[in-house]
């Protein structure tokens, strides 16, 4: 909750004026009872019109000036709510958005989403009613106090009659209510979670049938979401006749008690009522503020999400002084001594990973699925860091570069094509905005992207949904490998790119590849020992350890796990 203080500063002057309105309003409201009470034991008793005029007039004067500062209170708070959850969205986002591959792992999409929106939405609530209610409440309730007993010290008993009621009841709902509130949130987190997991998954529930275990098992979440709700709702519902049954009932006391005095000559007739108004705002402040307290702990809960994202510690920073490139090293991508686990791990991914990628040369990676192959690629960019020793681009270390640097140098085909939505030349041009319709051109020919972009309707400006979904597996990937090409990097990095597409396609794309990424260092990562056969050099990985660096030719003669992975693939006439 502290953390998301600094929120409030650039509104500090929209906060002074409400707080000012606020106590104008105040003022103005505790002075009515007073001047009604004057106009009744002054102007009514001895029938001066003259006295009853201009104290109807000030009465009306003083309420126009509550009436526009309780106006200009929310106008304020308003301002201040509505800004200030705007900031601490962006500032969410942009968080999120700078979150790498290790902190994207330990939240889930759902809870992010929930914290975006829901919580934030909470903390409005909160800002508001703070704002308006909050400092109102004290200022009212003590202000009020304060009058009643000096119109007529001897009833405050009952004030104190009133006040120890309220706090009593309030504090047994306090007591039965408090933990329901703060499971709420959790429920809501669930019920995203689980619509989001049926909504990505709606093909695989109807291919398996299990339409009916969803159902039930969204019915649950659902289910505990609305019976926490229902008990929190009836306690407000329940809630609202008892205080209104307390108010009442002081109402009554008080004319009843005032009436005596009346009778005594000790109460005049019009200071009975103020009296009673007093009372009223005694118990109204002393309720909005109990409220307030229930209120705050819920929004605390979100508070505190909101600031556990905000103050998640990103574990790939960048360094305060990067270093440059070393030009004469363009595009030399080396692995010294690699070691990677991931955090929670057991064991490593990687185990002392060495090798040299040449630019102007092809390095593939081969392996089993689950070897490692995705997780050595991903330390290039710096998606994730490694554990033990280190990885260098261009001849340095890619923690000492800055990740905007790092990351222009490289041109990087993920192993799912992660499209955007928007127009084939959009995506195309992601990685480099000012490309020329002849370059996506190139590119896409280079790809065998252009054969179907052509038939598109509206080709370079044809939709592409969110992740490529109005595509097939082979065109998103097609596009995602245009997509590199078009930024004309100085390292490739290609992920199982090649997996989706038919053989012919894939070595009619490695072809023209060989030309149009000639000076470029290209690292493939494949299952097809078709796909890497031709690489200058093969990576050989085992259950993360190196298990032999060559080409084809001497792998064959030198690794038996490449011999064994070849001759499951390759007829003997190609092993020959
Ligand atoms: P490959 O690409 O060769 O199929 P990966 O590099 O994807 O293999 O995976 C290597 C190992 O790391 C596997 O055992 C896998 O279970 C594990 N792994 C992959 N991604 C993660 C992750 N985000 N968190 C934890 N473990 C992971
Ligand atoms: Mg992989």
């Amino acid at each position: 909750m502290r953390k998301l203080a600094v929120f409030l500063k650039p509104y500090a002057i929209f906060i002074a004026a409400s707080l000012f309105f606020l106590v104008a309003q105040a003022l103005a409201e505790l002075n009515l009872p007073n001047l009604m009470a004057k106009m009744v034991d002054v102007g009514i008793k001895n029938g001066e019109t003259p006295v009853i005029a201009r104290l109807g007039a000030t009465m009306l004067a003083v309420a126009l000036v509550g009436g526009i500062s309780s106006i200009m209170v929310s106008f304020f708070a308003s301002r201040v709510a509505a800004g200030v959850t705007r900031d601490v969205r962006r500032a969410v986002f942009s968080s999120v958005i700078g979150f790498s591959s290790a902190e994207t792992d330990s939240f889930s999409t759902a809870s992010l989403i929930t914290r975006t929106t829901n919580d934030v939405n909470q903390l409005l609530h909160l800002i508001l009613m703070t704002l308006r209610m909050m400092c109102f409440a004290p200022v009212m309730g003590v202000g009020s106090l304060i009058l009643a007993v000096r119109v007529c010290p001897s009833m405050s008993w009952i004030l104190a009659l009133a006040v120890g009621i309220v706090v009593a009841i309030i504090a047994g709902i306090f007591a039965v209510a408090m933990p329901k509130f703060r499971v709420v949130q959790k429920l809501v987190d669930r019920l995203n979670l689980v619509s989001r997991e049926h909504l990505g998954g709606l093909m695989v529930i109807r291919a398996f049938g299990t339409e009916e275990f969803e159902r039930g098992r969204f019915g649950k979440a659902n289910a505990d979401l609305t019976a926490v709700n229902l008990f929190v709702n009836r306690i407000i519902t329940v809630m609202q006749p008892a205080m209104s049954f307390i108010m009442n009932g002081i109402c009554l006391l008080i004319v009843w008690v005032g009436a005596r005095e009346i009778a005594a000559s000790r109460l005049l007739v019009g200071d009975m009522m103020a009296y009673i108004q007093y009372g009223m705002h005694v118990v109204m402040s002393f309720m909005i503020v109990s409220f307030l307290f229930i209120m705050i702990p819920r929004a605390a809960v979100s508070a505190d999400r909101i600031a556990e994202v905000l103050g998640t510690e990103v574990s790939i920073a960048n360094p305060a002084r990067p270093e440059s490139r070393d030009r004469s090293k363009r595009g030399l991508v080396e692995f010294r001594d690699v070691s990677f686990r991931y955090s929670g791990a057991e064991g490593d991914a990687l185990r002392s990973i060495s090798f040299t990628a040449l630019p102007g040369q092809t390095t593939a990676f081969v392996g089993a699925t689950g070897s490692g192959k995705s997780t050595l690629v991903n330390l290039i960019p710096r998606f994730y860091d490694a554990t033990a020793g280190s990885v260098l681009v261009d001849g340095v270390d890619v923690r000492a570069l800055s990740t905007g640097d790092l990351r222009s140098a490289i041109g990087f085909v993920p192993q799912k094509a992660g499209l955007m939505s928007g127009a084939v030349s959009t995506n195309l041009r992601y990685g480099n905005a000012g490309a020329t319709d002849a370059e996506i051109g190139e590119a896409a020919r280079v790809a065998q992207a252009l054969d179907f972009i052509e038939r598109l309707d509206g080709a370079f400006e044809a939709p592409v949904a969110g992740g490529g979904a109005n595509l097939s597996g082979g065109q998103a990937q097609r596009l995602a490998i245009a997509r590199a090409l078009v930024k004309k990097p100085s390292i490739y990095i290609f992920d199982d790119s090649f997996s989706a597409l038919d053989f012919k396609t894939d070595s009619a794309l490695r072809k023209a590849l060989r030309s149009y990424t000639s000076d470029a260092t290209v690292l493939v990562v494949a299952q097809r020992i078709g796909t890497v056969m031709s690489a200058d050099r093969i990576v050989v990985l085992d259950e993360g350890r190196v298990a032999g660096i060559g080409t084809h030719r001497e792998l064959l003669d030198s690794c038996p796990l490449y011999r064994e992975i070849a001759e499951s693939q390759l007829t003997g006439e190609e092993l020959a």
